[in-house]
């Protein structure tokens, strides 16, 4: 990565209304067939271009072509009954009606690969591609196969690898992986959840990322977050084990949180992708505002590792707040980048 400070989001973006219903998750697509097909294409062509327009670096398909950042993956694979529906708790923070896994999980074929060669075509900018991360799919079904989360786990790590490899040939510059479970089961993620994790990127040569954050802006995490005190320490029971692993960057949420920033530093050596955009309010952050989020960073993570970028997925928000958020994010990468440069290096 040659910029200095290159901007990206943690993946998804609003998609436009006539695609499907704005400001919902799980939102159901307005379009069948060829015409859905086509407009998926359409959407992920227009959230680039919102990307490049605001100045983003690292970009990425916004999303569009999913319901949602788990489902849509786990729909594509065998072993897992979407008829047979359970009522689990997800991260034991919501009851959610989910899939049950009946049998082996395998992937017969490719699910995102074809988005991500129509995303490499389109942009010779670098490229990030959103997975969901093992345990945060596990935490997602209801299991009356094998019984065991981690085996389980172990299993997706498996395929999510499959398609890893495939989505690095498509020219995916940067494969990251959504772990919000990791900020909730700290035994689990130190005895199970890292190490699927990087079984999941075995043998992969691009770069790549892990992304733990409070979630979205929706009622039952900002009600969790209530819960949290007034310091949020989750990130201290996992980063230091992330810190040896193999992954490359680590997407954390930061910016008008409760997290102090000097946990950052647990992760001392690593790429640091530093949430300086709030999803959780459609107050859109001055650049003033992202620049002094990046500011404290920095004092925990090197200049050359630190990549500003947001809190978390923009999928719920309005499509003009998201807009001005990915706008406010790169001038305030451009502030900081400005005062970086201009200032002197200390004496050798
Ligand atoms: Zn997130």
């Amino acid at each position: 990565m040659k910029t200095l400070l290159p901007t990206s989001t943690a993946g998804s973006l609003p998609k436009p209304a006539w695609l499907a219903q704005p400001e919902v998750l799980w939102s159901p697509w307005k379009l069948e067939g060829q015409a859905l097909v086509d407009g998926k294409q359409d959407a992920l062509r227009v959230s680039l271009h919102e990307q490049l327009l605001a100045g983003v670096d690292i970009v990425s398909d916004g999303e569009q072509t999913r319901q949602h950042f788990v489902t849509t993956f786990i729909e594509h694979l065998d072993g897992v009954d979407f008829e047979n529906r359970k009522t689990v708790k997800i991260r034991d923070r919501y009851d959610a009606s989910v899939p049950t896994v009946v049998g082996p999980i395998s992937r017969q074929k490719p699910v995102f690969v074809a988005d991500a060669k129509f995303l490499r075509q389109q942009t010779r900018q670098p490229i990030k591609w959103a997975l969901p991360g093992p345990m945060t799919m596990v935490d997602t079904l209801y299991d009356d196969h094998y019984k065991s989360r981690e085996k389980l786990a172990w299993e997706f790590a498996k395929v999510l690898n499959q398609e890893a490899k495939e989505l690095e040939a498509a020219g995916v510059d940067i494969i990251q992986f959504d772990e919000p479970a990791f900020n909730v089961f700290f035994d689990e993620v130190n005895d199970w959840g890292i190490a699927c994790l990087e079984r999941a990127i075995e043998g992969l040569k691009c770069e790549t990322a892990v992304h733990i954050c409070y979630g979205y802006g929706i009622k039952a995490n900002t009600d969790w977050k209530k819960t949290l005190g007034s310091q949020w320490r989750q990130y201290e029971q996992v980063l230091p084990k992330l810190q040896k692993s193999n992954i490359d960057i680590i997407s954390l949420e930061c910016h008008n949180s409760r997290v102090p920033v000097e946990l950052l530093s647990l992760v001392r050596g690593k790429k640091v992708m530093v949430g300086a955009i709030d999803v959780a309010t459609d107050t859109i952050e001055t650049p003033e505002e992202v620049a002094a989020t990046l500011r404290e960073a920095l004092r925990y993570v090197d200049a050359d590792k630190l990549y500003p970028c947001t809190n978390c997925g923009m999928a719920p928000l309005a499509r003009d707040v998201a807009r001005g958020k990915l706008n406010a994010l790169s001038a305030g990468a451009e502030i900081v980048r400005k005062e970086i440069l201009s200032t002197p290096l200390p004496d050798a």
